[in-house]
């Protein structure tokens, strides 16, 4: 389930469980752009002078500022445009996410430990190769991680794949405290980090989970008495408030940024950010940011209702979010969390009082003769439905259009668990075995194009702008789009005028989403997708000068 997981500031998993950066799906479109061959490795383009500005602190675009409501925040310095780089930042420490399974200590790739596999011959740790590129990198398995190791050596050797999973949840805590020793000014800033001790210490699963795991791990069972009881349940803390959940090609791991931490949240972020191979983090305005005013990311999946995100927020980031959405029983007349009335036609049933999270759920149609659902329920059957989606077979469009059509009665149409599976089919259509693009019906198309044209409606409010997940949505518009119009024009049934709109139609989504996928890594799907949409808007381009001067 989207959200449900701890540590992710910014890592938001999707309806599927894959880790996204924001909240698009980062393997879409990868089945169609498999032909167009990957990048050169180390083929980057040169960095401008933003960048270049930002990374040597000139120009700062953000001030911190400080209030006892919000802590220590960002707010913009000066007038920010859509796409403008807010902050380029290398991480404070990297490192296996929580509840991984086995992977390799310096470059993170998964690990079968069944065949007999490459042991660190300094610490025991499992690793990919005696070569792995991450071996004595600051970023990978160091020397100094080796060397504090080197002790416990005989019981990782001894720990199999069973054994050594929950052994990963140490290894970014004893990283960060490896920092004071080897890096005292990272050291200094990871301790400015918020750790939320005075509130976690009242929540027995994670204090608990956090003293056994890895707290009697490090000083008993290890022995490393070095480390203070209390500083380590600070660095969990720390993870817990502050980590990103970054990786690109398959690898998933969790970071700690310098600045990036300042951003506050907001249910409708105004910033979006990227992460390439490197762990570099760059965070972008999404949308113009006045002068003054805050700057934003979303630490919940944007796609979700507002009883879900306020839980994940309250149990995980240990805060009530009371941002303009959440505090709209509409949210934002999207209705991402809206239920249709069982007892009148036309009636939605929104919460009464959505920042009181025990409040009762009513029909808002006037005409209705009064329905009522308290909370608790509408919790349960959301969790329900929740279970029923997580189990649908992603793939299969007929399996996806059942299950909006066995909701339609009971789900808002945008209703977040509608927009997950709309997401899906969005990037199926046109994709899927007996659904490729040129093979689809004109019914087909117009329905693909329909469920585009929906999504975007509700992304253009909860998350607008220059944000990745708009980027997708638009180059999967134009493709029904364009397959319509060209086959319009093979049937002659498309007059002058309606050919040059169409085409302009098709050129706007194209422009914008390759302008978004552009800020996105090279050898990502994104990126692929961005370059693939520049490709296209050229050849529309030409089509369109053609018709213009013939
Ligand atoms: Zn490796
Ligand atoms: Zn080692
Ligand atoms: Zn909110
Ligand atoms: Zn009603």
């Amino acid at each position: 389930m989207p959200g449900t997981r701890k540590h992710k500031k910014s890592g938001q998993k999707n309806r599927h469980g894959h880790t996204v950066g924001s909240s698009s799906d980062r393997r879409c479109g990868a089945d169609a752009l498999k032909d167009g061959g990957r990048p050169e490795e180390g083929n980057e383009a040169p960095r401008d002078k933003e960048e270049q500005d930002i990374e040597a602190g000139d120009n700062l675009p953000y001030v911190i500022k400080t209030s006892d409501v919000m802590g220590r925040y960002l707010v913009a310095s000066c007038d920010l445009r859509p796409g403008q780089l807010i902050m380029s930042v290398h991480p404070l420490v990297v490192g296996p996410p929580q509840g991984c399974q086995p992977l390799c200590l310096g470059c993170y790739k998964k690990l079968d430990l069944d065949d007999n596999a490459y042991r660190c011959e300094g610490c025991g740790w499992p690793m990919c190769s005696q070569g792995c590129s991450g071996r004595g990198r600051e970023y990978g398995h160091s020397g100094a991680e080796c060397q504090l190791y080197e002790r416990v050596r005989p019981k990782l050797l001894a720990a199999d794949s069973n054994a050594l999973t929950p052994l990963y949840l140490v290894v970014v805590p004893l990283r960060c405290l490896l920092l004071q020793q080897h890096d005292p000014d990272k050291w200094h800033s990871l301790l400015t980090m918020e750790a939320h001790n005075d509130i976690r210490q009242k929540l027995p699963v994670i204090w608990r989970n956090n003293q056994e795991n890895v707290v009697d791990r490090i000083r008993k069972e290890w022995g490393m008495t070095q480390y203070e009881e209390d500083l380590i349940h600070t660095i969990c803390g720390i993870l817990e408030v502050n980590a990103f959940e970054v990786g690109q090609e398959g690898v998933s791991i969790r970071a700690l940024y310098p600045c990036a931490f300042y951003m506050a949240h907001d249910c409708v972020p105004n910033t979006g950010h990227t992460d390439d191979k490197n762990f570099q983090l760059r965070v972008r305005a999404t949308t113009k940011i006045n002068k003054g005013s805050s700057i934003y990311l979303s630490y919940a999946y944007t796609l979700q209702g507002t009883l879900k995100r306020r839980d994940h927020l309250k149990e995980s980031k240990f805060f009530d979010c009371t941002c303009a959405r959440c505090s709209d029983a509409t949210e934002l007349g999207t209705y991402a969390g809206a239920l249709k009335c069982p007892q009148c036609a036309m009636g939605i049933v929104v919460s009464t009082a959505p920042l009181n999270r025990d409040a009762d759920w009513c029909c808002t149609n006037d005409s209705c003769t009064g329905y009522t659902v308290p909370a608790r329920s509408v919790r349960l059957l959301m969790d329900k439905i929740g279970d029923e989606v997580e189990a649908l077979d992603e793939s299969s469009i007929p399996t996806l259009e059942a299950f909006l059509t066995r909701y339609q009665n009971v789900l808002h149409p945008n209703h977040y668990h509608c927009l997950g599976v709309q997401h899906s089919l969005c990037q199926l259509y046109g994709k899927a075995p007996g659904f490729l693009i040129n093979d689809m019906t004109e019914a087909q198309l117009r329905h693909k194009r329909d469920l585009c044209r929906q999504l975007l409606k509700v992304v253009d409010v909860l998350e607008p702008g220059y944000s990745r997940l708009r980027g997708v949505l638009l180059y999967e518009l134009h493709a029904p789009l364009m397959i319509l119009t060209t086959r319009g024009v093979e049937a002659h049934a498309l007059a002058y005028r309606d050919l040059r709109s169409r085409l302009k139609e098709v050129a706007a989504c194209l422009e914008e989403s390759s302008i978004i996928l552009n800020f996105e890594p090279e050898t990502s799907n994104e990126g692929m997708m961005g370059r693939a949409a520049k490709d296209a808007l050229m050849r529309v381009r030409e089509w369109q000068r053609i018709i213009t001067n013939s």
